[in-house]
């Protein structure tokens, strides 16, 4: 199926660290692609945030989108937006950061659970997974109930290194219950559920979370669900955002989200 309205609301410009490419180049590669909307969302890693340099780094980023958005104006919407990592662990810089931008869109995400290193960098031959991962659930939690971003992104992060890395088998059963949870949260406070398709070119072969979660999201009530690359390079951008509105569409929605000053416009998946 051909979607109207292909966009792509998560990529991360040289304003990353893990970032290459300028702004400019990002919003060039989605014309070509010929994305309706791009969303920047440069990381802001609140847990960093006074090493870092992050409120710096941050409000060039959304200087440069500013002046992309005019750049592109007649041929793709360039959107002011942030992913705010661990705001559970600095709330206070999360409140700084975003009081200081007028960004249109927040996603919020955890990288790493309070007092461990990022996912990506753990020895899982050493680790209980199961308590880990339980950790991070409740972490999650915390994030939900502090409110400051408007969709939760990539909500089973942890598996791209598990699963995909590393091998080790999860069964979706064992943590239904806590899944279940985190999405009535999220519907309670009106937020969002990010289908991150990063996962469609890494390993683990699946978008984050996969379509189960996103369909369990949509039977428990969900309203809005955001879709992005998750691209570090401009040849990433748009990447897999077609299987992930097919996987948000299969899921039982007629519509997904992109958000302008931070308020849902629904498009339809038609
Ligand atoms: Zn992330
Ligand atoms: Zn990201």
């Amino acid at each position: 199926m051909k979607y109207r309205y292909i966009s792509d609301s998560h990529c991360h410009s040289q304003f990353s660290f893990d970032g290459n490419d300028s702004i400019h180049m990002l919003c060039d590669s989605a014309v070509h692609m010929g994305l309706h909307a791009l969303t920047i969302t440069d990381h802001c890693e609140c847990s960093l945030y006074e090493q870092t340099n992050a409120r710096e780094t941050i409000c060039r980023s959304v200087m440069e989108t500013r002046k992309a958005a005019v750049q592109f104006e007649d041929r793709l919407h360039v959107l002011k937006g942030i992913e705010l990592g661990q705001a559970t662990q600095n709330p206070s810089a999360a409140q700084e950061i975003l009081e200081l931008c007028d960004f249109d869109f927040v996603l919020g995400s955890l990288h790493n659970v309070r007092g461990q290193p990022d996912f990506y960098f753990i020895d899982y031959s050493q680790t209980d997974v199961h308590a880990l991962l339980n950790a991070y659930f409740d972490e999650l939690c915390e994030l939900i109930e502090q409110g400051l971003f408007d969709s939760l992104a990539h909500l089973t992060y942890p598996l791209r290194y598990i699963v995909g890395d590393h091998n080790i088998e999860i069964s979706y059963e064992v943590y239904q219950e806590r899944i279940d949870s985190i999405l009535r949260a999220l519907i309670q406070k009106d937020k969002a559920l990010e289908v991150n398709t990063s996962g469609l070119r890494q390993k683990i072969g699946e978008p984050l979370p996969c379509g189960m979660v996103v369909k369990r999201f949509h039977e428990l009530g969900g309203k809005y669900v955001t879709v992005g690359s998750d691209a570090h390079r401009w040849a990433d951008v748009g990447s897999g955002v077609e299987a992930g509105l097919e996987t948000i569409r299969r899921a039982g929605f007629d519509s997904f989200a992109i958000y302008v000053d931070h308020k849902p416009k629904l498009f339809p998946l038609e």
